[in-house]
């Protein structure tokens, strides 16, 4: 209950007095549509790699990849704000960054967008899923539906930070499983927050593919 009134006092605070941006830890003027401040945004560091695979020298079932920016310290903190401070705005401005910044040709020819999936008990702790809210956010840059309910992810995988390549793909094989009611015969534009060694997208796309989708593509927020 204690907490509770904590909490509710904070967000009293929070809604009379525009916040801290979680990244420079500046107070933002005005009414900021996210708590991450402008001169933040654009001093992210753009993916200047024209599309090149997150590993070069690693084969995906996924064709194409592109991210919007370069995972640095400051872009993590705002990954880590989505994540765990139940910041959901951070993800879709994310979404429409993407949006504008990847080529038109790489998204035109997909049919829908496909968020990577939680598994639904960390779904339920964190409140939403991040991956989801930059799929909501390139969804309305670039007109393309969201199928929230396309992927699953069959067990608890935990976190891959703290694993190295060879075990990274081993800890998510065959972790999801796609409807083919919603994805048969369509080109998929799969997107998740950061690809690092490109195996949980992977992974995704091996499962999307096996359901029926005739092509699978990656944007993600980041690349490592
Ligand atoms: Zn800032």
């Amino acid at each position: 209950m204690i907490v509770k009134l904590k909490e509710l006092a904070s967000a009293a605070v929070n809604f009379f007095l525009p916040p801290f941006c979680v990244v420079c830890n500046t107070r933002q003027r005005g009414w900021p549509s996210t708590p991450v401040c402008d001169s933040c945004w654009s001093a992210f560091l753009s993916d200047d790699m024209g599309g090149r695979m997150p590993v070069p020298d690693r084969s995906y079932a996924f064709t194409k990849f592109r991210a919007r920016y370069l995972m640095t310290d400051e872009f993590q903190k705002a990954v880590h704000a989505l994540k765990y401070n139940k910041m959901p705005s951070i993800g879709r401005k994310m979404g429409w960054e993407l949006g504008a910044f990847i080529p038109t040709d790489f998204w035109s020819q997909m049919d829908a967008i496909v968020p990577v999936p939680l598994y639904h008990t960390r779904m339920r702790e964190r409140g939403y899923n991040q991956a989801e809210m930059i799929a909501i956010g390139l969804s309305e840059s670039t007109g393309l539906n969201v199928l929230k309910k396309a992927l699953k992810r069959t067990r608890d995988t935990g976190t891959q930070t703290a694993l190295d390549k060879s075990k990274r793909a081993y800890n998510v094989e065959k972790a999801f499983e796609a409807n083919p009611a919603l994805v048969k015969g369509k080109r998929i534009l799969l997107v998740d927050d950061v690809v690092t060694t490109g195996s949980t997208t992977d992974e995704c796309a091996k499962a999307l593919l096996t359901a029926g989708a005739l092509e699978v593509r990656v944007a993600s927020a980041a690349r490592a």
